[in-house]
């Protein structure tokens, strides 16, 4: 069971991002007159901020985009007011990420929105989750592979969420998210034919966007010295395996959990036997065992963002900048410049 971490959710530091960022909350599709439109414009409600920022950049002047998520707070454990949960139904369309957001998962379910767009169905997923406890520990010789060469038994049923399950993180790889962009493009078509052409060309831009992004990774991490970096939270699985990298995670899925012993001291071999320099914290979640780790082993540290909300620590205003700002990160940690 995940238990509310109130450490983590700092509501006062939300509603300041709230307000820096002019983010429409939800309460603005109230006025909506039950077509899902507010002013001619479809209401578009994303999970969190990657959907938000498809939505966005896709629905462009077409839409109005709202956020369950308020920025700055951590996605993983949000709760779901009854008041968001009705909202929902009034939704001209609705975003999201099914098995991130357990709480949304069933808020969706009961409040059954004409239109919804699940970034998960639009790409693969894959499980990537189960070496973080140290029984599969990536020291073992018997385990020559890294986590891409067996991970492909992807759970095709997404309906396992509190589980081991698929890995949700997929909008860290800008292959990934480019599938995602093309099918939340096509859901807004459908939900609103008549700027089906607005929506076809964002979506066309954002793609074109996407696709230099992932170029820049290619050519910025070659010739790098090292493939392994230490992440607070396991959410680069998909980034690393399109790379040709290797995360190695100090909690699992779920930011919430703590490494046990054998796992930290799974992590001085590993950053020993690789010679990891850093050791990347995030922005929304406590950095405390990164650096602990970081000062045991006298290693630097240094932000990889998952990019799971925009705050004011972001290194960037969006997601493509975070991007770009993470490449950096991992170029320096992995000797590429
Ligand atoms: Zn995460």
């Amino acid at each position: 069971m995940r238990v509310m971490n109130i450490r983590r959710l700092r509501p006062t530091t939300a509603l300041v991002g709230a307000a820096a960022l002019g983010l429409t909350t939800l309460t603005a599709c109230s006025t909506n007159a039950g077509d899902g439109r507010t002013d001619g414009k479809l209401d578009v409600v994303a999970s969190f901020y990657p959907m938000q920022f498809l939505a966005q950049r896709i629905g462009g002047n077409a839409v109005h985009v709202s956020s369950l998520t308020k920025p700055g707070v951590e996605p993983h454990d949000l709760e779901i007011s009854p008041r968001q949960t009705a909202d929902l139904s009034e939704a001209g369309l609705v975003v999201y990420l099914k098995g991130l957001q357990p709480s949304v998962d069933r808020a969706i379910a009961q409040a059954e929105p004409k239109h919804v767009a699940d970034a998960a169905s639009y790409t693969s997923l894959e499980d990537h989750g189960t070496e973080v406890e140290g029984e599969h520990g990536h020291g073992g010789e018997d385990e020559a592979g890294h986590e891409g060469e067996k991970g492909h038994d992807a759970h095709e049923g997404h309906d396992h969420s509190g589980d081991a399950a698929a890995d949700p993180h997929i909008w860290l790889d800008p292959v990934r998210y480019a599938q995602v962009a093309k099918g939340v493009g096509k859901a807004l078509e459908k939900a609103d034919p008549d700027h089906s052409a607005t929506y076809k060309k964002n979506t066309t831009a954002l793609v074109k966007e996407l696709s230099a992004l992932d170029q820049d990774f290619r050519s910025g991490l070659k010739g790098r010295s090292s493939d392994t970096f230490i992440t607070t939270h396991a959410a680069f699985g998909y980034l690393a395996e399109r790379y040709g990298l290797r995360q190695e995670a100090i909690s699992g899925l779920d930011p919430e959990s703590e490494p046990s012993p054998a796992r930290v001291k799974g992590l001085h071999t590993i950053a020993k036997k690789d010679k990891v320099n850093t050791v990347f914290f995030e922005t929304l979640v406590s950095d405390r065992t990164a650096k602990t780790l970081a000062g045991d082993l006298h290693l630097r540290t240094d932000v990889l963002d998952p990019i799971e909300g925009i705050g004011s620590k972001s290194r960037g205003d969006d997601y493509i900048q975070v991007m770009r700002a993470n490449l950096k990160a991992l170029e320096k940690a992995l000797g590429a410049k």
